[in-house]
C-alpha cells in the first residue's frame, strides 16, 4: 500500500529484512554492488552479522521478507547460510508466511545446495544469468556458462522451489532484436515464475565505465536500446508475463476465482523499496529505512566486522527525508509501478491537488501516449517507462 511519507508515526506495516553478503568469486565488469573477491573473511563476516542482527534486532517491526543478496550468497558454505538464517529467526519478528529469497550465481551452485537452500528455508531464488549468449557473458565478466545458467534454473526447480526469478540485461554493445528476443525465449522457455530486465548502465568506477571512457567498444544507440526494452514488454506480456514495474515481469498466476494475477509472483520484498514500507539492511553497505529514516553501513567488510567486534554497529550514515525528498520519492517510486501513482494519497499527504497542479503535463504526456490517467491513478505507459527520468523529473 501507498503509505504516507510525511507521518512521523511509527511504521506498523509489515517490513522487509535485507542481508548483504558482500563476496564474489570475480568482479563482474559492469557491477558497482559491493563485494570483495577475498573470501578468507567470510566466518569472520557471518559472526559480525549475527552480532549486528543482535543488537539491532527488536525494533518494533514484523517482518514479512527476507531477503538475502549481494555480493553472491550462494559463495557461502550452506551450514554458514542456515546458521544466517536462523540467527534472522532468533532476532526478528518474522511472520510464519515470509517470503525469503536468496540470490545465487550461475556457477557456484549446485543441486545439493539448492536441496539445502529449501531445508533452510528459502523459497524463492533468484537467479543472475544476464544473458543466455556467451559472448554477452564474456563481455559482462559472468563467471558462469550458458549451460551453467539453464542447469541451475532447472536444478532449482529439481530442488522443489516454485518460485523462481531469472535477470537478464538488455542493451549490451552489439545486441540484436534476434539475440534479445533469442535471451527471452530461452528465459520463458525454463518457465520461470518472475524475470526481471535491467537495461545495462555504466557505473563510474567500474571497469566496464573505464573502458567506454577509453572507447574500448561502441555502446548500443539510445534508439537499439529503447527498441529492446519494447521487445521485451511485448514479448513477455505474450508469454502472460504482466509487467508490474518498469524492469519486473512476473508470470500471471490464475487466482481462486479464475482471476489473473500477477502478485502471486512479485517480488514481495522488493515492492517495499517502492512502497515507502520499512526495511532493515544488514551486512556491509546495506541500507534501511524506517520512520521517514535512511540509514547505511559501511561499505567495507573489515571496518563493518571491527565496528562490531567493538561492539558498535558499522553505520556509515543517516538522513531524514525532508518534504522535497519524500515528494521526489513519492512520484518516482510511483511511476517506475505499472499501478502508477495513487493520486488520493498523494494529495492527502502533501496537501496539494495532483492532477490540477499538473493537468498541462499529464494531458501531453497522455496525447503522446506515455502516460493513462484514471479518476485515481496516474500511470506511465510501457512506452512512457522508458523516459522514467525525465518524466518523474516534470513533477518535481
Ligand atoms: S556476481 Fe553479482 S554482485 Fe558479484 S560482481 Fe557480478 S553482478 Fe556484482
Amino acid at each position: 500500500m501507498f503509505q504516507d511519507p510525511s507521518s512521523s508515526a511509527h511504521d506498523t506495516s509489515p517490513a522487509g529484512l535485507y542481508i548483504h553478503i558482500p563476496f564474489c568469486v570475480k568482479k563482474c565488469s559492469y557491477c558497482d554492488f559491493y563485494s570483495i573477491t577475498d573470501p578468507s573473511l567470510q566466518l569472520l563476516f557471518a559472526d559480525a552479522l549475527i552480532s549486528e542482527m543482535k543488537m539491532i534486532g527488536k525494533t518494533g517491526l514484523v517482518y514479512d521478507t527476507l531477503y538475502i543478496g549481494g555480493g553472491t550468497p550462494s559463495v557461502l558454505d550452506d551450514a554458514v547460510l542456515k546458521k544466517i538464517i536462523d540467527a534472522a529467526g532468533q532476532c526478528f519478528d518474522i511472520l510464519s508466511d515470509v517470503e525469503t529469497t536468496l540470490e545465487v550465481n550461475p556457477g557456484t551452485v549446485t543441486l545439493n545446495q539448492f536441496k539445502n537452500y529449501r531445508k533452510a528455508g528459502v523459497n524463492r531464488i533468484s537467479i543472475g544469468i544476464q544473458s543466455f549468449n556467451p559472448e554477452n557473458l564474456g563481455f559482462l565478466g559472468r563467471i558462469h556458462s550458458v549451460i551453467d545458467a539453464e542447469t541451475a534454473v532447472k536444478w532449482a526447480q529439481k530442488a522443489g522451489f516454485e518460485n523462481i526469478g531469472l535477470d537478464l540485461i538488455y542493451g549490451i554493445p552489439g545486441q540484436t532484436d534476434e539475440s534479445w528476443l533469442k535471451d527471452l525465449q530461452t528465459a520463458v522457455n525454463l518457465r520461470p515464475q518472475h524475470l526481471s530486465c535491467y537495461m545495462l548502465s555504466y557505473e563510474p568506477g567500474t571497469p566496464m565505465h573505464m573502458d567506454l571512457q577509453n572507447q574500448a567498444f561502441k555502446p548500443l544507440p539510445e534508439e537499439q536500446v529503447c527498441k529492446l526494452y519494447e521487445i521485451a514488454v511485448t514479448f513477455l506480456s505474450a508469454h502472460h508475463y504482466i509487467q508490474y514495474e518498469t524492469s519486473n515481469f512476473a508470470q500471471e498466476a490464475v487466482g481462486g476465482r479464475g482471476t489473473k494475477s500477477a502478485l502471486t509472483y512479485a517480488s514481495r520484498h522488493n515492492m517495499k523499496y517502492w512502497n515507502f514500507a520499512p526495511y532493515i539492511g544488514l551486512g556491509p553497505s546495506a541500507h534501511s529505512f524506517m520512520d521517514q529514516k535512511r540509514f547505511w553501513n559501511h561499505s567495507s567488510v573489515e571496518k563493518y566486522i571491527g565496528e562490531l567486534s567493538a561492539g558498535r554497529l558499522p553505520r556509515a550514515g543517516e538522513e531524514s527525508l525532508n518534504r522535497e525528498q519524500q515528494w521526489i520519492e513519492a512520484v518516482y517510486l510511483g511511476l517506475r509501478q505499472t499501478k502508477g501513482i495513487a493520486v488520493d494519497a498523494f494529495d492527502k499527504k502533501f496537501g496539494v491537488n495532483f492532477k490540477d497542479k499538473y493537468a498541462g503535463i499529464i494531458a501531453d504526456l497522455q496525447e503522446k501516449g506515455l502516460m493513462k490517467s484514471s479518476m485515481d491513478r496516474c500511470a506511465l505507459t510501457s512506452r512512457g517507462m522508458l523516459y522514467l527520468d525525465a518524466i518523474a523529473a516534470m513533477f518535481i
